[in-house]
């Protein structure tokens, strides 16, 4: 049930992978340093640092994801926070930012700003933006501007850590918190964005299948369909591996045949009838184990 490495090389980064790269050493650095953090949680946080520290050579670090909140702030009626997400999981890295928005009498919203991941063996690293779809948000900065900008020594700044392999985290006070809450899950929480904002979600391939499947589909779609989640997602239909190892995972009709069945990328890409309505759907697993669709959407009904 082992599945394969996700691949021994160094990553391969351009000049903006790097700078990306550069400023999570900023922002993890500055986290250790900021006293704001639990000693619990700075072994974990100090685990992803030498990762990055490391970059482009690999690290043997594993599963370590550490979230930061900033405070809220407001501009008139409209109140925001965002957050900054850093994820490691068996080679993969990825960064990510989001945020919450609040304009009465609308409502509020969460969204995503970027996402990047990484991982050896991938030709590239993976970058999407969707700053373009977030110009209500007031005080929206690039990512270096943001790190630059953030300061833990004033208040409102919180820190999540979820790390299976630091006991360390399960001795700290309950009363804090659970410490594998994720902002990341809190959002999932709420998939609802009936005012039309992205409701944050993330895509973590781990593998070259995962990656030549996300290279078809449009991720930046994803947001114009409602939140969908899959139940069931236990082994691959065809090779047996748990699914929940993945990053992706296809619901899906063999070709040339009526049964479905779910699938990892890798045997689907052999065996499938490809990606849409009566083919295949295409789910990416969430930090908090959920499955939530990205492609092979129906149309939104006409009349709805
Ligand atoms: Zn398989």
């Amino acid at each position: 049930m082992r599945h394969p490495s996700t691949g021994t090389g160094s990553y391969q980064l351009d000049d903006f992978d790097r700078q990306i790269v550069e400023s999570t050493r900023i922002l993890l650095q500055q986290l250790v340093r900021s006293g704001r953090a639990q000693p619990a949680q700075l072994v974990s946080i100090a685990k992803a640092l030498h990762a990055f520290e490391r970059l482009p050579r690999p690290s043997a670090v594993q599963t370590v994801s550490i979230t930061v909140t900033g405070p809220t702030r407001r501009h008139g009626d409209i109140e925001t926070y965002f957050y900054w997400e850093i994820a490691l999981n068996e080679g993969a890295i990825e960064v990510g930012s989001g945020g919450y928005y609040d304009a009465p009498p609308a409502g509020g919203d969460s969204f995503t700003i970027f996402h990047w991941s990484a991982a050896p063996g991938r030709n590239h690293a993976a970058y999407l933006d969707y700053t373009s779809q977030l110009s209500m948000v007031p005080d929206l900065v690039d990512y270096h501007e943001a790190v630059a900008r953030i300061d833990f020594q004033q208040p409102g700044y919180s820190v999540e850590v979820h790390d299976p392999d630091n006991v360390l985290l399960d001795e700290r006070d309950n009363d804090t918190g659970e410490e594998s809450l994720t902002v990341g899950d809190a959002d999932g929480a709420a998939p609802n964005d009936d005012d039309g904002m992205p409701a944050a979600w993330d895509v973590i391939a781990t593998g070259e299948a995962e990656i030549a499947l996300l290279n078809e589909i449009a991720l930046f779609e994803v947001d114009r369909y409602e939140a969908q989640f899959a139940d069931g997602m236990d082994d691959c239909g065809e090779c047996g591996c748990a699914l929940a190892d993945r990053g992706i995972a296809i619901d899906g009709r063999l070709r040339d045949s009526f049964m479905w069945g779910n699938f990892c990328a890798a045997c689907y890409a052999r065996v499938g009838s490809g990606i849409g309505v009566g083919h295949g759907q295409v789910y990416a697993r969430q930090p908090n184990g959920d499955w939530r669709q990205i492609a092979g959407f129906s149309e939104p009904d006409e009349f709805s």
